[in-house]
């Protein structure tokens, strides 16, 4: 069978599919490796014409009544729920992932961001300050353009995240999906504009990361929120500092999970295997360092290992199919080298290992601290297991990483629950469960994993800033 995607041009601006006039952009479908669709980077000049017809069209879209662009959200939200089928086959085809997955974890979470932010619009309001005769007011305004920058992972769902409480508080946004995943975002633009979004109000740019550099260092953009690397982060911050612009900045992990004697033993190795093998383990909170309690050590790794016997491996539009291919053959062979690393450094394998061509079968090393593959984020399945008897010792060996994007820990014990989660350095956690993002809840990292939050009212601050108004009510008192 002949898969295509070839969408209507690679890029989206002012309201309208445009072809690139830069480099080839195959796109590859990451099971076969045959190319579903041909597309073109966006030139420097269409980076600046697509901000340009953003800066343009933000401003008319910042004086709607709040409840209106949300009632344009909210109905986009909708869209996405009746083509979910649709579109889910799609991001499988763009990402490899399985089509059991897609369905319910990427368009599905990008339309309950559009849905929360759509609702939440008219919400927003600014602050009375009483200053006895006189007053004053704030305004919470938007920022302006905002520039998204997608990672490959999750390319809809970081578009609707980014875009969704962008465009609710008045922003226009241009977005610059991974050069890996460019699809879905195409398909975001289309269906704004469907739900009554004007023109220009969200534009699409292709490109590798140079086009990401011209997008960020553009004269119109007030804010970047990247989704990547800290490598990446780290580049993408300083350049915005040059323009002082906002920064949010998603950024990469290795997240600890800790597993007490007293856990559930069965939904431990569960959340594990979902922190660890979801997605083939190509998620940035995943809980990579699994510390488990001494106790229970051959207990957890025998269950582990039962369990990931059973996992379906295969063809990700079968909807049998449990887990997929990874992403890129380059992202496959970094993989390999890590893994690579950790049997030379002397970890033991306890199941999987290299695998064959697209597919990396899920990973489980018995390692220790100093070991690479238990300190560098390989983004792949490979989950590392490291034992501890002691709380304040896994704290401590917990926090030894600069990452801090997630943490999650898993005890019957209530108070101990609170007091080992309130020592975790990690923006978000989890207490008896792993990697649940629902949009009603911050998400973000802590230390070289990121700044800003994402979803939840918190993400409205992101995409906003305040306009201070004091009202003088009497005469101006001068001693001149
Ligand atoms: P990456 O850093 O290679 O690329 C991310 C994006 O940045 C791509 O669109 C890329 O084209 C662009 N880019 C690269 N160089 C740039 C530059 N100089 N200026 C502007 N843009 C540039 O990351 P990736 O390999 O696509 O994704 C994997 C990484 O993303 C992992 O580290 C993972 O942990 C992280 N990630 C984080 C989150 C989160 O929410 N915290 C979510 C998903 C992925």
């Amino acid at each position: 069978m002949t898969l295509s995607a070839q969408p209507a041009a690679s890029l989206f601006i002012d309201g309208r599919p445009v072809e690139g006039e830069g480099a080839a952009l195959p796109v590859l479908y990451p099971y076969t490796g045959e190319e579903i669709a041909s597309l073109r980077e966006a030139s420097v000049a269409q980076v600046a014409r697509a901000c340009k017809v953003a800066a343009r069209a933000q401003v008319e879209w910042a004086a709607l009544a709040p409840v209106e662009r949300g009632r344009v959200l909210t109905r986009a939200a909708a869209i996405i729920r009746e083509r979910n089928e649709e579109l889910s086959r799609l991001e499988t085809l763009d990402t490899g992932k399985p089509i059991q997955e897609t369905l319910v974890a990427d368009w599905e979470s990008g339309a309950a961001a559009l849905e929360f932010f759509g609702g939440l619009a008219a919400t927003v309001t600014g602050q009375m300050i009483p200053l006895g005769r006189d007053w004053a007011y704030t305004i919470r305004e938007p920022l302006g353009v905002c520039a998204g920058i997608g990672a490959w992972n999750y390319p809809s769902q970081i578009a609707c995240w980014k875009s969704a409480p962008a465009l609710a508080m008045g922003n226009a946004m241009v977005f610059k999906p991974s050069e890996e995943t460019p699809l879905g975002a195409l398909k975001l633009a289309e269906i704004l504009l469907e739900a009554g979004l004007p023109a220009g109000v969200f534009n699409v740019v292709q490109g590798r990361g140079a086009v990401g550099a011209a997008l960020v260092n553009d004269l119109h953009v007030a804010k970047v929120s990247l989704t990547g690397s800290v490598a990446t982060g780290q580049k993408v911050y300083a350049a915005a500092a040059e323009g002082m612009r906002h920064v949010t900045m998603e950024l990469g992990g290795k997240s600890p999970l800790i597993v007490f004697e007293d856990a559930n033993l069965d939904d431990a190795v569960g959340a594990a295997m979902l922190a660890n093998f979801y997605s083939s383990g190509q998620i940035c909170s995943n809980g990579t360092r699994v510390f488990v309690h001494e106790a229970i050590r051959d207990a957890f790794l025998e269950k582990l290992k039962a369990r990931i016997a059973t996992i379906r491996i295969g063809d990700p539009l079968d909807p049998e199919t449990q887990y997929g291919p990874i992403v890129s053959p380059a992202q496959a062979a970094k993989i390999r080298t890590a893994i690579g690393a950790g049997e030379s450094e002397g970890a033991a394998l306890i199941c999987g290992g290299a695998g064959e061509g697209a597919f990396i079968p899920p990973t489980v090393f018995a390692a220790s601290d100093d070991m690479s593959i238990a300190r560098e984020e390989i983004f792949g399945p490979v989950m590392t297991t490291l034992t501890f008897t002691d709380e304040a010792d896994v704290i401590f060996r917990a926090n030894a990483t600069g990452y801090g994007l997630a943490a999650g820990i898993f005890t019957q014990d209530l108070t101990r629950a609170h007091r080992v989660i309130a020592k975790l350095e990690a923006g978000t956690c989890w207490i008896n469960a792993y990697n649940l993002t629902p949009v009603e809840m911050p998400f973000g990292g802590v230390k070289l994993s990121g700044i800003g939050r994402e979803n939840s009212a918190a993400a409205i601050e992101h995409y906003s800033q305040l306009k201070t108004v004091y009202v003088g009510m009497g005469g101006v008192d001068a001693p001149y």
